[in-house]
């Protein structure tokens, strides 16, 4: 491996296993959850109902934005830490265990920890560290330092791979390991339509280079809801692409009024195609199963 992946790495030895468990959920290469959820937080009420139907369909994670990058100043900039402790308490009465937040800067993650005592520990977090903020390093470092909350790196839209994997290494070199590494598309024209070009090939790439969980995020990916002519969403295709190759983890947009979303409104699902959207990753999730077990078989 040309690049130093000194504790992610596959190289390594056992010790530097990377699989986790956290509020009694599971990380590892080796399964899938989905964190769908509000891209930000704006009222109670649909938090709470994005939480209820999650809970409906058997789901233990979301995800919920506070602090929101945006390319625009003039833009909302999420509600940060007065919706906090709310959000917690109402998690946790629906039985979510984590949800996937992400922070910007050092000062956020103590304002999670201090909500989320608040709420009396209600739930968990996953330090989500956004596209915009993945050569960060001192925000890297942060979060590293802290070993509390998991972290979801997501990849940078305009950097290499290796470059984004070294930025995972940020974090495992200030002690924390608990780190899934996020694909969500790579910004270039070439991609158009969609808002950006979807880079899920590179699933089986993270895995044989690093013993990371690897998420897939199919909204900020495609970020419209175009769909194929029998109706299927371009977000579902592309979900269903990152778990036929062996995707850990789904992050996907959803409210339950999508039009009302006070950030990238166009790409969130409805509450009301949760349960087909999770049939749907089953169904590839399935397939996924059948090629590992065809690939054992084969014995190449
Ligand atoms: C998000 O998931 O809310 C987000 C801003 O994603 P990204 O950093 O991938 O743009
Ligand atoms: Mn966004």
């Amino acid at each position: 491996m040309a690049i130093e992946l000194r504790i992610l790495g596959r190289h390594q030895a056992d010790e530097h296993n990377t699989a986790f468990t956290y509020n009694g959920v599971e990380f590892s290469q080796n399964n899938l959850h989905t964190f769908a959820g509000l891209n930000a937080v704006d009222t109670r009420e649909y938090v709470e109902q994005t939480f209820a139907c999650l809970q409906n369909h058997g789901q233990v994670c979301a995800r919920m934005g506070a602090y929101k990058p945006r390319s625009s100043p003039y833009s909302f900039q999420g509600m940060g830490k007065e919706c906090l402790q709310w959000v917690f308490e109402l998690a946790g009465k629906y039985g979510i265990k984590v949800i996937s937040m992400e922070v910007t800067r050092e000062s956020h993650i103590d304002e999670i920890n201090e909500a989320m005592r608040l709420s009396g520990n209600a739930t968990g977090a996953m330090l989500q560290i956004g596209t915009r903020n993945t050569q960060n390093f001192e925000l890297l470092k942060a979060v590293g330092r802290q070993h509390e909350y998991p972290i979801l790196l997501k990849r940078g839209f305009g950097i290499t791979l290796d470059e984004s994997l070294m930025a995972a290494e940020y974090c495992a070199s200030e002690g924390n390991t608990k780190i899934v590494f996020g694909l969500r598309g790579m910004k270039t024209n070439f991609g158009d339509p969609h808002r950006n070009l979807v880079d899920f090939g590179h699933v089986s790439v993270v895995h044989r280079l690093t013993r990371m969980p690897v998420c897939v995020d199919p909204s900020h990916s495609v970020g419209a809801r175009g769909a194929s002519p029998e109706g299927i969403l371009d977000i579902f295709h592309v979900a269903a692409q990152g778990v036929i190759a062996g995707a850990n983890m789904l992050l996907v947009d959803m409210h339950p009024v999508p039009k009302k979303s006070l950030v990238d409104a166009a790409q969130a699902i409805t509450l009301e195609e949760l349960p087909y959207f999770l049939e749907d990753v089953a169904i590839a999730r399935e397939a996924y199963e059948k090629r590992l077990a065809l690939a054992k078989r084969i014995g190449l």
